[in-house]
């Protein structure tokens, strides 16, 4: 007989080690993060050894109530899938915190095992842990495991098969966890008397819902308007005698019985100095001084790395591309008699094209795992916590920077991060400002402008990097102050997660997932495109017929007409020449295309030796259509203009809504166009120009957005400090 499909849950709250157990249970390999905001979506996997049994990763919650969209869905898949059985992982390092989110799910009737998780930490420590009085206590089993070390697991799995089977060794969960104080516990009693036979299902739980007025616990009931109206005068009578608002009764009853299950579970160890060695370093690294210039000092050098070791990496990669492959492939082709413009279209459109792109994966890769040492270590968890003490005097939150940081690697998994944010307004805002820190992709343009037109210059790269941070606050400040996004800041509560040694395994792996989608990107989507690319580079329309022409005459070409309408646009930021419109234009396929389109165009023209020493990626002849001033507004344009098809999906499928899609994608054309040319207009000024009329609207837009960001907030927006 086939053995009955068993469906896990495994629930817990934020970074109290579900990941890591269910890659431990599943033999899988999914992203760790010491930070929430990683696993936002839900993911199945199937238990080594048993094929019968699936588990699913559910995002980290503290509550059942839906406060946040992951909350939702953690709260929808546990009441709608009706797993057979919940392993709920809790961090036994701060067990009363992990036990709220324990209580809730003891009351949904099904199941519920509990591993207490982190008993290494624990242990380390020196506190004592009676695992048995709390399993009695709880009434469900309780499992000392530890999820990084592999300890616990096997007996996970028995004790969760077990209880699913029914099995009253293994301890189904008897009717016990938190019981309230009597008052309480005599409402909720009451409220369960009158839904009575509508709820067949769950009773005590649908029934502390209804005392909290969780709407959403409700639906689907059919109450009538007479229950209805004795539920809320059953809740207002407790009200009135505790003096309270139904919700924080419940969380402070909740909060009491917490105190009374944990009451000698747990010994704490007395500390000699009553510090740890994370509160040790953080009294430095999170100082009210202090944490800022060792942020600042921490992403320069992790960017100077990346560019400067990139840049001999990448004269490597250009090597072997322009010195190696390109006339091998040139011969092996005339060898073979192949026609001289199917010789072009590989060694220029292709392989120019994407190798101009993939000569910078090595600097990528250089950059991801830096940041992926920086995340394992937990320092970017501090960056947020330093942040958000920052900027929540401007009425911005800390939660709004995870995605942020986040999006260093990729604008994609930073915009789907904001989920985490429970204010509409504020994950909105967020989701808008996200793409503006500069990613992996726009490295390359970086990395092309300093190479070019900066000789290289070592400050480029991290002074952008906090150009975008600085841009994402001024935007935030601008956004905030406005009617559509005033309101209090959330509020963030973060775990900082101790201090680690990186682990090789989950810095190897963020690297990877984050490159390959590059590597990807080159081999598909990029080489499409500059295969369309080289063509519309070929053909032009003379007399009304298509023709195609010579490498000569690029200048007539279809591309070329284009990127000169286009230019009329840019022309007054300072690039309207033709190839730097196009690839504007290009990089919003992917922002990797800017770099591409480049590529293809600067291969031919080098090949016609209109640019003196160029290597096809065009570090040097990109300087001859650019002087700093407007590579630098280039550089801005391209950084802050609307981010590429796959960001902008994200953005659409984050917002659910066209109309915020399109809001999203004109707030930031608008501000990077702004930016661009108030920089530019302005820079020419300095640089000896003439005053002009775009000069003059130049200083309009500057005194219009200082206005907006130093107007005063509107009333009931103060905010505090
Ligand atoms: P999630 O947010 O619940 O999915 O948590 P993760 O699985 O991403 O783990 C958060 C961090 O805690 C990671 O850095 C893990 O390596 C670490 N971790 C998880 N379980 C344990 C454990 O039992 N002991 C120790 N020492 N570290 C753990
Ligand atoms: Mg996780």
């Amino acid at each position: 007989m086939e053995p009955k499909q068993i469906k896990i849950a495994l629930a817990g709250n934020p970074n109290s080690g579900k990941t890591t157990l269910f890659n431990k249970l599943t033999g899988s390999r999914q992203r760790i993060g010491n930070w929430p905001g990683v696993t936002i979506e839900k993911k199945e996997g199937t238990i080594k050894g048993h094929k019968h049994v699936t588990v699913q990763d559910l995002p980290g919650i503290y509550s059942l109530s839906p406060y946040t969209p992951e909350e939702e869905i953690s709260r929808n898949y546990l009441l709608e899938e009706e797993p057979d059985v919940i392993l709920n992982i809790i961090d036994s390092s701060n067990l009363e915190r992990n036990l709220y989110l324990t209580t809730q799910l003891l009351e949904l009737d099904i199941p519920v095992v509990v591993a207490l998780n982190f008993i290494d930490v624990s242990r380390r420590d020196g506190h004592k842990i009676d695992s048995r009085k709390l399993e009695t206590r709880l009434g469900c089993p309780v499992i000392e495991t530890s999820a990084l070390k592999g300890e616990g697991v096997d007996k996970c799995v028995a004790c969760c098969i077990g209880a699913a089977e029914g099995d009253e060794q293994h301890g189904r969960a008897k009717k016990a966890g938190a019981s309230f104080d009597a008052g309480v516990e005599q409402a909720i009693k009451d409220i369960e008397s009158v839904i009575g036979e509508t709820t067949p299902k769950r009773r005590r739980w649908v029934a502390s819902k209804a005392f909290e007025r969780d709407e959403k616990a409700l639906v689907g009931l059919s109450l009538t308007a007479l229950q209805k109206e004795t539920i809320e005068s059953i809740i207002r009578r407790a009200e009135e005698k505790l003096d309270d608002d139904s919700e924080s009764i419940i969380t402070a009853a909740r909060y009491a019985a917490i105190k009374k299950l944990t009451d000698n579970v747990i010994v704490r160890a007395k500390r000699k100095d009553n510090l740890t060695r994370s509160d040790r370093i953080d009294r430095i690294v999170t100082h009210r001084f202090w944490a800022y210039p060792i942020f600042i000092a921490v992403m320069a050098v992790l960017y100077y790395i990346a560019i400067s070791l990139g840049i001999n990496t990448q004269d490597m990669v250009d090597g072997w591309f322009g010195d190696g492959l390109i006339p091998l492939v040139q011969d092996w082709m005339e060898g073979l008699g192949a026609s001289g413009w199917l010789i072009g279209l590989v060694t220029d459109g292709v392989i120019g094209g994407v190798g101009a792109v993939l000569s910078f994966v090595p600097q990528m890769i250089i950059l991801f795992i830096l940041l992926g040492i920086m995340e394992d270590i937990g320092y970017m968890a501090r960056i947020a916590f330093i942040l958000d003490r920052l900027f929540r005097r401007f009425g911005l939150s800390g939660k709004s920077f995870i995605p942020m940081l986040i999006g260093t690697g990729c604008s994609v998994p930073g915009i789907m991060a904001s989920r985490t944010i429970e204010s509409q307004r504020d994950r909105r805002m967020t989701i808008i400002n996200t793409p503006m820190i500069p990613c992996g992709a726009k490295l390359p343009i970086i990395a092309l402008v300093a190479g070019a037109v900066f000789g290289g210059a070592w400050w480029v790269a991290p002074l952008t990097y906090f150009l975008g941070l600085f841009a994402v606050i001024i935007s935030g400040i601008i956004l905030k102050k406005t009617k559509i996004f005033q309101g209090e800041p959330s509020p963030f509560v973060m775990e900082l997660p101790a201090y680690h040694v990186p682990s090789v395994g989950n810095v190897a792996r963020s690297t990877w997932e984050r490159s390959w989608s590059f590597i990807k990107r080159a081999g598909t989507i990029i080489l499409l495109s500059s295969v369309v690319l080289w063509f519309l580079l070929h053909f032009a329309v003379v007399d009304g017929s298509l023709v195609m022409i010579e490498d000569d005459m690029i200048a007539d070409s279809i591309a070329a007409k284009i990127g000169a309408v286009l230019g009329n646009l840019f022309a007054p930021l300072g690039f309207g020449g033709w190839q730097a419109s196009l690839a504007t234009v290009t990089g919003l396929i992917a922002k990797e295309e800017v770099i591409s389109t480049f590529g293809v165009i600067f291969r031919i023209e080098d090949a016609l030796d209109i640019v003196e020493e160029a290597n096809y990626a065009g570090v040097a002849a990109i300087a001859q259509h650019f002087t700093q001033l407007s590579a630098f507004s280039f550089m801005l344009f391209n950084l802050f203009c609307p981010p590429c098809f796959a960001a902008m999906g994200a953005i659409k499928r984050e917002m659910n809504s066209a109309k915020w899609t399109w809001f999203a994608i004109g707030y930031l054309f608008i501000f990077a166009y702004i930016l661009s040319f108030i920089v530019y207009q302005i820079g020419l000024l300095f640089t000896g120009g003439a005053f002009s009329i775009l000069s003059g609207l130049a200083v309009i837009l500057l005194a219009g957005s200082l206005y907006l960001l130093f107007r005063k907030p509107r009333a009931g927006v103060l905010v505090s400090a």
